[in-house]
């Protein structure tokens, strides 16, 4: 696909944000409609965590928000650094019914504009394989989670079923889509990601991979940030 360049790059940098906005929202209404709630399911499960406040960093069209609130008690926070995606999901928000229950926040994992210990559980799906330096970004999500709480950060489908019936589709839609997954999910980059997290000294931490899913579980169990290490 060709790049949308100009002089000043405003211009088509919006209308790339709106596309993408728009596809990101329609996947997400179709082909991965029914892997939300299952996720969702899955990450109250397996931590017993449903009050308190969870943050969903690049919450896009804000399905995995919306599950979430749906699932539990938590006050859910949608963090997205696109402008265009937090419109859509301001709408996709308010036509759940969910505006009370879940605030969009723009702001950029990089820099998370929250406290340090704010969180009870934070969540990401399909989000971090665009961050620019996960050194700082995993080191941010630490410092904003809670003493006590836990994460769910990656990618994923809910289950070995759902990963087979939408791998499907979107092969057969956009075939390119096969080895994009595949890059990400790869050992290699498991592996990468395992590296980063000992570099910075997360002391806890837990990966979960398998059947198309690879999700980086962190603990904490002293309150403020990483020392700065490596
Ligand atoms: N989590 C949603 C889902 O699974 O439907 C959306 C996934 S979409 C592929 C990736 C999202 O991450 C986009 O909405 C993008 O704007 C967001 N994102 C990328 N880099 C980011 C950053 N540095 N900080 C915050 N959000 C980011």
């Amino acid at each position: 696909m060709p790049q949308e360049t100009n002089i000043s790059g405003k211009t088509d940098r919006k209308k790339r944000g709106k596309k993408g906005a728009g596809n990101m929202d329609e996947i997400a209404k179709t082909i991965f409609a029914p892997i939300y709630p299952v996720i969702a399911k899955n990450v109250l499960d397996r931590f017993g965590i449903t009050g308190g406040v969870c943050i969903d960093i690049g919450s896009g069209p804000a399905s995995l928000a919306i599950a979430i609130a749906r699932q539990s008690d938590l006050r859910v926070i949608a963090l997205d650094n696109s402008a265009e995606m937090q419109e859509t999901a301001a709408r996709n928000i308010a036509d759940a019914g969910l505006a009370g229950r879940i605030e969009l926040l723009c702001g950029d994992v990089h820099a998370i504009p929250l406290p340090d210990d704010s969180a009870d559980l934070i969540i990401s799906r399909g989000s971090m394989f665009f961050w620019d330096e996960i050194r700082t970004a995993f080191r941010e999500i630490y410092r904003v989670l809670r003493p006590g709480g836990k994460t769910c950060i990656g990618g994923g489908f809910g289950n070995k079923e759902l990963f087979a019936s939408v791998s499907a589709t979107m092969i057969k839609k956009y075939p390119e889509w096969e080895m994009k997954n595949k890059k990400r999910m790869s050992p290699e980059n498991i592996d990468r990601f395992r590296t980063m997290l000992e570099e910075i000294g997360v002391p806890e931490y837990e990966i979960i991979s398998g059947d198309g899913c690879f999700w980086i579980v962190l603990a904490k169990t002293t309150p403020g940030a990483l020392a700065y290490g490596a």
